[in-house]
C-alpha cells in the first residue's frame, strides 16, 4: 500500500504529549506551535489516561481550528501506577494492582529502565487489555483519527533495552522473556499446546502440560537474578529461545486485538500506529497491521552517523514513518544548542520519504517540553507544505537494492544481549550502527540510489518478492546473511548480480564497472543527491534532494557550497531529456537551472546549496 490517509510525504506532524498539559499556558503553546510551523497534523497526541475525555474533546477541537486536519491519540502500553489514573479512576477489575505487574521468574517487578525505573503493568493480562481497550474508547469518542500505540513491544520483550542498559538486571531481564506473571506463564502453556503434539511436548520433557509451571523450571536453575542471566548466557535456561518467540507472538496478539477493536468501535476508518523507534527487528512483529509508524528514532548524535535505515525501511514496507529524535539525541541537540544538526535531520527525513515531526515540546532525558525556537526550524516546514505536490506519493528511484533481513538484523541485536549477559562491556551506540547502516550511509555518501528489498523472519511478516530485485542493476547483500530457504531461492534467481558487502573495504569492488545515474563533479564534496520519482503519475517531474551533509560538529554549522555540478544520466529518467530544470529551497525564490545535454549525459550547474535544494526535473 503506497497511500497513507493519516500520514501523507508533504505532511507537518507535531507530537504532543507534554507534562501539565491541562493547563491552559501549555495548551496555547500547542496552539501556537501548529500556527508557527504550518503543522496539520498531531501524529503523536497525548494518552486519555492523562486528562478527562472532556479535555481531549476540546483539544481536538482547538487543535482543528488551528489547521491540524488530523489527530491521533495515543495509547501507552505502561502505566506508571497513581498517575494514569488521577482522572480517569481506577477500574475495579484492576484494583490489585500487584496482579498485573511485568514480573521476573521469581514474581519480583520489572521495572521500565528508560522511564524512572517505574513499574509497567502488562498487556497480556486480561483485565489490564480491558483497561487499554477502554483508553482507546474514550480516545476514539473524542474524535481521534488514529491511535498511536507507544511502548507496543511491552514489558515481554524489550531486547533492545538489554542492550541500552546493560548494567541494568531488570533490562535484561525483560530482554529475556519477562514478564513471568501468571497470565504470561498460562498463556505459555496453551502455546506449547498449540505448537506441540503430546508427542513432541514428551520428547521435550514436558509430560503433563496441565501441571507445567515455567517459573519453577527456571527457579531450578536460578535462585535470583544474577544466577538467571549468567544461566542465559551459558546457555543452560531451557526453553527460553522458545519463550521469547511465545512473547513476541504476543505482542503481535496484543496489537491484533487493540486494532480490531478500533474497527469494531469507530465505524469509520481510523489510522493505526505504532512507535517502533528506529524500526528495530524486534519491532515488527505487528508492522502488517499499522498503516504508518510514529517512531522515536535514534539519530546516533555522533559524527559520521545518522538514521536512513528507518525510513528505507519504511518505505520498502509501503508505510509513513514520523519521527522525533530520542531523548538523548533530543538532549544533545538543546543542551548543546546544535541547531544546523537538527535542520539537517528534518530535511533529510523529507529527502528520504520520512516527516520528522516539529521540535515543539521535545522530549529530552525525561522531561517533556524542551522546546526550540520556531524561527530557525519553521521555515523548512513551510517549504515542504508550499511544494507538497514534490512529496505526496514520491518514492525513492533505485539503481541498486540493498537487502535487508531481519533475522540478520536481529541477531546482530542478540549477539549484544549475549555480550550483556555474559558482563561485557557494548557500545550501544555502535551495536545499533550495524552492517547494514554502514552500506546505507556509503551508498548515500557515494551518491548510489537504492532502496531495501525486504527480507521477513519468524517476526516480520514479509517475504522477499522477486519485483524488489528485479529492475535493479545491482543487489548489494551485507554480511551475515540469514534467510529462510524460500527468501533464500528468491535471492539466487538474481546471482549474476548480487554482490555480498562485509565492510568498508568491499565497496570499490562492488561498485566496480556500474556508471552511475548522477555524479558531482567534486565527488568529495558532502552532497548528498536524492532522486524521487512520482509512483502514480509517470509523466510527473522526477525530483532531486540534494542535500548539504557537511555539518561541521566542532563548528557546530554548515558551511554553504556554491557552484555544484551535477552530471545525470539520462538512463535516470527513461532515456528522456529535460525541458525545464528548477531549484526549490528554503527561505529563496524559484530558480530556472542551467543546463546542458550531451550524448547520454545531462550537466547541471546549482550556483549554491546552504541546506537544502529541491531540483524538479521536467
Ligand atoms: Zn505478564
Amino acid at each position: 500500500m503506497n497511500t497513507h490517509p493519516f500520514l501523507r510525504k508533504s505532511d507537518v506532524a507535531m507530537s504532543w504529549i507534554p507534562d501539565a498539559l491541562e493547563t491552559r499556558p501549555v495548551q496555547d503553546e500547542a496552539v501556537a506551535a501548529v500556527r508557527d510551523y504550518h503543522v496539520n497534523v498531531i501524529a503523536w497526541g497525548t494518552d486519555p489516561g492523562y486528562v478527562p475525555a472532556e479535555t481531549l474533546i476540546s483539544l481536538n477541537q482547538r487543535f482543528k481550528e488551528a489547521g491540524v486536519e488530523r489527530i491521533a491519540w495515543c495509547c501507552c502500553l505502561n502505566i506508571m501506577p497513581g498517575k494514569d489514573f488521577e482522572h480517569g479512576g481506577r477500574p475495579r477489575e484492576c484494583s490489585d494492582w500487584s496482579r498485573h505487574m511485568v514480573v521476573d521468574f521469581l514474581g519480583q517487578p520489572i521495572t521500565l529502565p528508560f522511564w524512572k525505573n517505574e513499574l509497567w503493568a502488562c498487556a497480556n493480562h486480561p483485565g489490564y487489555r480491558e483497561f487499554l481497550l477502554r483508553r482507546i474508547k474514550t480516545s476514539l469518542d473524542a474524535g481521534a483519527d488514529a491511535i498511536n500505540v507507544d511502548n507496543h513491544i511491552q514489558g515481554s520483550w524489550n531486547v533492545l533495552f538489554a542492550v541500552q542498559w546493560g548494567q541494568n538486571p531488570d533490562a535484561l531481564v525483560g530482554a529475556l522473556g519477562g514478564c513471568f506473571c501468571d497470565a504470561c506463564v498460562d498463556g505459555f502453556r496453551r502455546y506449547l499446546v498449540r505448537r506441540f503434539s503430546e508427542h513432541e511436548r514428551c520428547d521435550m520433557g514436558i509430560r503433563d502440560v496441565d501441571t507445567f509451571d515455567y517459573r519453577k523450571i527456571l527457579r531450578a536453575v536460578a535462585s535470583n537474578r544474577s544466577q538467571f542471566i549468567a544461566a542465559y548466557a551459558s546457555g543452560e535456561l531451557p526453553f527460553i529461545d522458545l519463550y521469547i518467540q511465545y512473547q513476541a507472538e504476543n505482542q503481535l496478539a496484543i496489537s491484533t486485538c487493540l486494532k480490531e477493536f478500533i474497527v469494531r468501535h469507530a465505524q469509520r476508518q481510523v489510522a493505526y500506529s505504532t512507535n517502533a523507534t528506529s524500526l528495530f527487528p524486534n519491532e515488527l512483529a505487528d508492522a502488517h497491521l499499522v498503516d504508518h509508524f510514529v517512531a522515536e528514532t535514534y539519530y546516533l548524535r555522533q559524527p559520521g552517523k545518522i538514521a536512513i535505515v528507518p525510513y528505507k525501511l519504511a518505505e520498502a514496507l509501503g508505510k509513513g514513518i514520523a519521527t522525533w529524535p530520542v531523548a538523548p539525541d533530543a538532549a544533545c541537540i538543546i543542551r548543546e544548542s546544535r541547531t544546523d544538526l537538527l535542520r539537517f535531520w528534518i530535511a533529510a527525513s523529507y529527502a528520504m520519504g520520512g516527516n520528522m515531526m516539529v521540535p515543539h515540546a521535545l522530549y529530552a532525558e525525561n522531561v517533556h517540553g524542551g522546546s526550540l525556537s520556531a524561527m530557525d526550524y519553521a521555515p523548512i516546514y513551510h517549504f515542504i507544505r508550499n511544494h507538497k505536490q514534490f512529496f505526496d506519493d514520491y518514492t525513492a528511484m533505485a539503481q541498486v537494492a540493498v537487502l535487508y533481513s531481519n533475522q540478520a538484523q536481529a541477531q546482530q541485536i542478540w549477539n549484544c544481549v549475549q555480550a550483556c549477559a555474559e558482563g561485557r562491556a557494548v557500545d550501544s551506540l555502535g551495536m545499533m550502527f550495524t552492517s547494514l547502516h554502514q552500506l546505507s550511509l556509503e551508498l548515500t555518501r557515494l551518491n548510489i540510489p537504492f532502496r531495501f528489498a525486504v527480507a521477513g523472519d519468524q517476526w516480520l511478516q514479509h517475504t522477499l518478492q522477486p519485483h524488489e530485485l528485479a529492475d535493479c542493476q545491482r543487489i548489494f547483500v551485507p554480511e551475515p546473511v540469514c534467510l529462510d530457504s524460500r527468501q533464500k531461492a528468491v535471492l539466487s534467481r538474481f546471482s549474476d548480480k548480487v554482490y555480498p558487502w562485509h565492510s568498508s573495504a568491499d565497496t570499490n569492488a562492488i561498485l566496480d564497472g556500474l556508471t552511475p545515474w548522477l555524479q558531482l563533479d567534486a565527488s568529495k564534496l558532502p552532497v548528498w543527491l536524492l532522486p524521487r520519482r512520482h509512483i502514480k503519475d509517470s509523466t510527473a517531474p522526477i525530483v532531486i534532494h540534494i542535500l548539504n551533509a557537511g555539518y561541521d560538529w566542532d563548528e557546530n554549522r554548515i558551511p554553504p557550497v556554491t557552484n555544484l555540478t551535477i552530471h545525470m544520466d539520462t538512463a535516470m529518467a527513461g532515456g528522456k531529456m529535460p525541458r525545464n530544470i528548477t531549484c526549490l529551497s528554503p527561505g529563496h525564490p524559484p530558480l530556472n537551472l542551467p543546463f546542458y545535454a550531451q550524448s547520454n549525459t545531462v550537466t547541471i550547474s546549482i550556483p549554491q546549496l546552504e541546506l537544502w535544494n529541491l531540483i524538479v526535473i521536467e
